[in-house]
């Protein structure tokens, strides 16, 4: 069957960046048709953000009954049932996936499945088996998001060594894993699985974990990895994967120089991500990518450089964060409408879901003496906090960077229990350019851990109450 359409706009991708690209079209006027090749909600909500977030809840569950007895409330007999905790998340994405469908349905959205190749500026084809749709468009938007970054090793294609997606789709919990990369996601998956019980060691490339945080947050949280038992190998590059007699993997890496192996069950690679751009015709289209030829070039507008021509999200090569796709998402929504609108990147929040939760926002003290910026540097413990406490989490601080002279706020870095929701009045307080003590003056509820983000306020000026 062959059909044709015409619309003002097509997108290309239906995740964070492209479903609400789309929404916030339809809500300013404008046609919208949205291509997508697998299911609605993209990486984020199908095999990224959400279905983390829902291993990260069953293991939190996992770890209240294991330390249940400590808090007067002993659970015999517990077991974790891996078959439960997968299709739980699943039952979570799609739930989520409906949700969208019908908010695309609510704004009138053409929703066309299938693979989108960019014919011309003006000429989106998409084919499948049974149908062929030609989309004649005003303008497109491509959020085709990223994948994963194949590790050039030999025994990388072992089928015991996986990627996120896999290890997100396994129906027996392994006894012992290898997580090559500790960065953002490897992190999540060290504690998730640790926390189930499977014997984890990190084999980490650079000097330390989540090389981009404030180094005090990257020593804490190595620190407390090692605590629960995860093995760490920083300064590790791995060389080769064997696959020994018994099945297992063998890991071949030199660390600090010393050539190593750990015997495994399951290899989790997550080395980071690169922009899907396969099949879209990009090159025939002459579209310019960056220098470093990793994904395409957008200017502030996210317009590429052929103008009706947009690009949001992982495509862009730049920074990997749902809410970062979902953002430029609507800055190309409002130019392609009319509306002069450009991205900002100096306060975008970033959140990590070990445990304890990791986030960060603006400069932090690195930046700030690299930079020779006069700050004031407030850090209080959670440990001091009696609302952590009462949650048995007593682990981690605030740490606030607040410029000397201004007073104003320039960002904060904090390792601790809902660090990933207290993060957000630092980036309330940086949009709106307020100083610290518009905070301190702040009556905050007790007993919150939104406390430690106003003590940690106070102690940039030497004025910290409870510490
Ligand atoms: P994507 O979400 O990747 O969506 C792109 C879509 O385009 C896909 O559905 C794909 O099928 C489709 N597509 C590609 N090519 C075509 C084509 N030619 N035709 C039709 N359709 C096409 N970010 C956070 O902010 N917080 C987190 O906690 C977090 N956790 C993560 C955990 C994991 C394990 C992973 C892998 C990522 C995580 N991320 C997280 C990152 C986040 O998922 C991405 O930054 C985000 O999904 C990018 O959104 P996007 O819209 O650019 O692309």
């Amino acid at each position: 069957k062959k059909e044709e359409i015409e619309t003002k706009v097509t997108i290309i991708g239906s995740g964070p960046g492209g479903y609400v690209a789309a929404i916030k079209l339809a809500q300013l006027g404008a046609e919208v048709v949205l291509v997508e090749k697998d299911k609605v909600g993209g990486t984020c909500l199908n095999r990224g953000c959400i279905p983390t977030k829902a291993l990260v809840r069953s293991a939190d569950v996992f770890k209240n009954i294991k330390e249940s007895e400590a808090y007067g409330c002993k659970v015999e007999n517990y077991n974790l049932d891996i078959g439960q905790v997968i299709s739980r998340k699943n039952q979570v994405a799609s739930q989520l996936g409906e949700g969208i469908s019908y908010l695309l349905e609510k704004n009138n959205i053409k929703y066309v499945k299938g693979c989108g190749e960019i014919l011309d500026q003006n000429t989106v084809f998409v084919k499948t088996k049974h149908r062929e749709t030609t989309i004649k468009t005003e303008y497109i938007i491509i959020a085709t998001g990223s994948t994963t970054t194949k590790l050039p090793i030999p025994g990388i294609d072992l089928d015991n060594v996986l990627g996120s997606t896999e290890i997100m789709e396994i129906d027996e919990l392994p006894k012992e894993m290898v997580i090559i990369g500790g960065g953002v996601i490897g992190m999540e998956f060290a504690f998730i699985f640790n926390t189930f019980g499977t014997k984890i060691s990190v084999v980490e490339y650079m000097d330390k974990l989540l090389p981009n945080l404030d180094e005090d947050i990257c020593h804490e949280i190595e620190e407390i990895a090692e605590n629960k038992g995860i093995n760490i190998y920083t300064n590790s590059k791995v060389e080769e994967i064997i696959r020994d007699e018994n099945n297992k993997a063998i890991v071949g890496f030199t660390n600090n120089g010393e050539k190593k192996y750990i015997s495994t069950e399951k290899v989790l690679v997550s080395i980071g991500r690169q922009p899907y751009l396969d099949g879209l015709g990009i090159e025939k289209l002459g579209l310019e990518l960056n220098t470093n030829k990793k994904g395409i070039k957008v200017n502030e507008k996210l317009m590429t450089s052929i103008s009706n021509i947009f690009a949001i999200g992982d495509a862009t090569g730049g920074i990997q964060l749902a809410h970062v796709a979902s953002a430029q998402g609507i800055v190309a929504a409002n130019n392609i409408m009319g509306i002069e609108d450009t991205m900002d990147y100096s306060i975008i929040p970033s959140a990590i879901f070990t445990d304890p939760e990791i986030a960060s926002v603006g400069i932090d003290e690195k930046y700030a003496k690299e930079n020779n910026i006069e700050v004031e540097i407030g850090k209080f413990p959670i440990a001091s906090n009696g609302k952590a406490l009462t949650l048995g989490a007593s682990e981690g601080f605030v740490k606030v960077i607040v410029d000397k002279n201004s007073k104003k706020i320039l960002g904060a870095s904090i390792i601790g229990p809902n660090a990933t929701d207290l993060i957000n009045e630092i980036s309330i307080a940086m949009t709106n350019g307020l100083k610290a003590e518009d905070i301190t003056k702040t009556i905050h509820p007790h007993p919150t851990t939104s406390e430690s983000v106003f003590e940690a306020l106070l102690a940039a000026s030497g004025a910290c109450i409870h510490n």
